[in-house]
């Protein structure tokens, strides 16, 4: 169909748009959908979510679902993970992807710079949830906190000025959590380019969010006992490199347990 029709039709729909306004919703939907239609038959290259999302989801049933009844059929009956994972929203770094896990074998927590708060009740419930699940209910073994090459949220705060002026809802409040990171690498790392500064604070971060992991009781409970072993680790998809580290008390020093 060519532009000129398309463009018509949504004209005609506009117009009835503005004629009918009890139709609106009716009308706007039916836009939606002649849009979606006239664009793909103009541009068949043009990228259709729905069916991206239908193709992947046909993919994945025929290639893993049905051919492996025996593991979606105890995942059925329940979880038991071994690992909790942090690890960041970006979408270059899913876990699942890099580390080969299986449905059922990583509880995770997806978050701006894969960053754990402190315990807190009201302010943070969203992670202390799911890390109170994993550890009273799941009774995972290791808490994996991994952070990553190119973290567009540690390189958000590593830029927060030195006043502390943000200009964003949540992000630069959020990624605040690892402040420590940031003055630790802008006060023994100063020789280093600013590129340099955020590959190490990526990391740096990490440790901070090990230590936070400890302000949980229920976490620092487990580790004392010896039933939840913490690590720390660095994923770089520039270099292909994953590194693993242990939780290092020296790493924290500001840590209170
Ligand atoms: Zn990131």
């Amino acid at each position: 169909m060519g532009s000129k029709s398309y463009e018509e039709a949504i004209a005609a729909l506009s117009k009835l748009l503005s004629d009918k306004a009890d139709l609106g919703s009716v009308a706007a939907a039916k836009i939606k959908q002649l849009t979606a239609e006239l664009e793909a038959a103009a541009d068949p290259a043009k990228f259709d979510p729905l069916k991206r999302i239908e193709t992947g989801f046909v993919s994945f049933k025929t290639e893993k679902f049905e051919k492996n009844p025996d593991l979606y059929g105890a995942l059925a009956k329940g979880q038991s993970p071994k690992f909790l994972v942090f690890a960041c929203s970006d979408s270059r770094v899913c876990p699942s992807h890099i580390l080969d896990f299986q449905p059922g074998e990583a509880f995770m927590v997806r978050n701006i710079a894969n960053m754990v708060p402190p315990f807190d009740t009201t302010k943070y419930s969203g992670v202390g949830a799911a890390i109170e699940y994993a550890v009273m209910h799941l009774k995972v073994e290791n808490i994996v906190v991994i952070g990553h090459s190119c973290c567009g949220g540690i390189k958000g705060l590593m830029s927060i000025p030195e006043d502390g002026t943000t200009a964003s809802d949540f992000i630069e409040q959020w990624v605040s959590i690892c402040a420590p990171a940031k003055n630790k690498v802008k006060s023994e790392l100063t020789e280093l380019s600013f590129a340099d500064q955020c590959t190490n604070c990526e990391k740096e971060a990490v440790n901070v969010s090990l230590g936070n992991l400890l302000t949980y009781p229920y976490v620092r409970e487990a580790v004392v006992k010896k039933s939840i072993i913490l690590k720390g680790a660095h994923y770089d998809f520039v270099k292909g490199k994953f590194d693993l580290w242990d939780l290092d008390f020296k790493i924290t020093p500001t840590l209170a347990v």
